[in-house]
């Protein structure tokens, strides 16, 4: 007897969607605003949403500069874009040893430090492209304001950049700090293209739009001006299929630890997902989802494979096996469930399970690696 080389995704337990043009309109919306062009930071395969598609959409789109984390997901972006237009900046710079490879696979090293700049400058190929990380207040990574002047002559980077530590809060003083800053820094190499805003940071005026914009979770819908309503569009959604649904007669508790009591009268759905696949324990009794257009509270602990919802309030049609909670999309964002759990939408997109049948919308070209 066969088996099947990969599951229909009928049969998954739960169905995430992805919508590769909302992607590429975010970013063309991102390059208007800032009225600068974007680069697009893809690092952690491109928060969780699969850097293929996504660096193929955002590339199909008309972006040519990309920002990983890592070597290993800069050589794999330069596997999936090959075109010689494209730039793969590495944003963790080069590990002593790599030079050779950067600069055959094109990959642009950001340099961090006085000794980054110096092992760059001795191993690498004459003139390979390199750019310069200034810190200027996130004090994580970048070369501290004082050592500037102790660069190595015959540093000479294509690209100088800065990241903001507190973009999102628009009135936090760090933001103006780091600006006077940056643009200081940025006077010392003149014709160098500067780059400072990540997606919040695209939203705190033209001053900081400099030359390219650097964004990452505005490219996923990720809400980059908290509090006020999102202006981007909405690239997730993550649907649970309900594999049971049982009317309590009595009253009774839920799950693991017996955590939840439920009355008498609720209606109980149990879905299939739980924290194996990124949806964090601790949202047990805390998260909710949509069942059409309800929201339908988790009760009990989250378990690895499974979460019961209470869906009482939801019509009838709705809260049967094989229709499915919403547990991500319109009305419920990652920003959303991230609240829920504590943390932000960063954390839960990046934290997407590998268990989820993948459906990618908009621009076909999914292929290959
Ligand atoms: C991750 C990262 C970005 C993108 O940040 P978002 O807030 O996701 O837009 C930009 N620059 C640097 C240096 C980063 O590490």
């Amino acid at each position: 007897m066969d088996f099947p080389e990969d599951v229909p995704p009928e049969l998954a337990g739960a169905v995430l969607t992805i919508d590769l043009d909302a992607v590429a309109e975010n970013w063309r919306r991102l390059c208007r605003t800032l009225g600068a062009p974007c680069a697009s930071v893809v690092k952690a395969d491109a928060y969780g949403l699969g850097l293929g598609p996504v660096g193929r959409a955002l590339a199909g789109a008309g972006c040519d500069t990309f920002f990983v984390a890592l070597p290993e997901e800069g050589l794999r972006l330069r596997r999936i874009l090959p075109q010689p237009e494209v730039r793969v900046f590495v944003l963790t710079g080069a590990p002593e040893g790599a030079e050779g490879l950067y600069a055959a696979h094109r990959l642009i090293p950001v340099l961090n430090t006085l000794e980054q700049a110096a092992q760059w400058l001795a191993n690498a190929p004459a003139g390979a492209p390199h750019a310069l990380h200034v810190d200027t207040g996130m004090t994580r990574l970048g070369l501290p304001v004082e050592d500037l002047a102790a660069l190595p002559a015959g540093l000479d980077p294509c690209l100088v950049m800065s990241h903001l530590a507190c973009s999102d809060e628009p009135a936090h003083p760090l933001n103006a700090a780091q600006l006077a800053a940056f643009t200081a820094v940025r006077a010392r190499f003149p014709g160098t293209e500067a780059s400072l805003a990540n997606s919040s940071g695209v939203f705190l005026g033209p001053d900081y739009g400099f030359d390219l914009g650097r964004p990452g979770l505005a490219l996923y819908g990720g809400n980059p001006t908290p509090g006020a309503p999102n202006p981007m569009c909405q690239v997730v959604s993550l649907q649970a299929k309900i594999l049971q649904v049982r009317r309590v007669d009595t009253p009774r508790t839920v799950g693991y630890g017996a955590t939840y009591r439920a009355a008498e009268g609720r209606l109980l759905a149990t879905v299939a997902a739980g924290y194996a696949d990124g949806l964090h324990r601790v949202l047990g009794n805390a998260g909710s989802g949509l069942l059409g257009d309800r929201v339908v509270p988790m009760v009990g602990r989250v378990s690895m494979d499974l979460i019961v919802f209470d869906v009482s309030a939801a019509p009838a049609d709705l809260a049967r096996p094989g229709q499915s909670i919403t547990l991500i999309g319109r009305g419920h964002d990652a920003d959303a469930l991230g609240a829920e759990a504590g943390t932000v939408s960063y954390e839960i997109l990046t934290s997407l399970g590998r268990r989820y049948a993948r459906r990618y919308l908009g621009h076909q070209n999914t292929g290959g690696v």
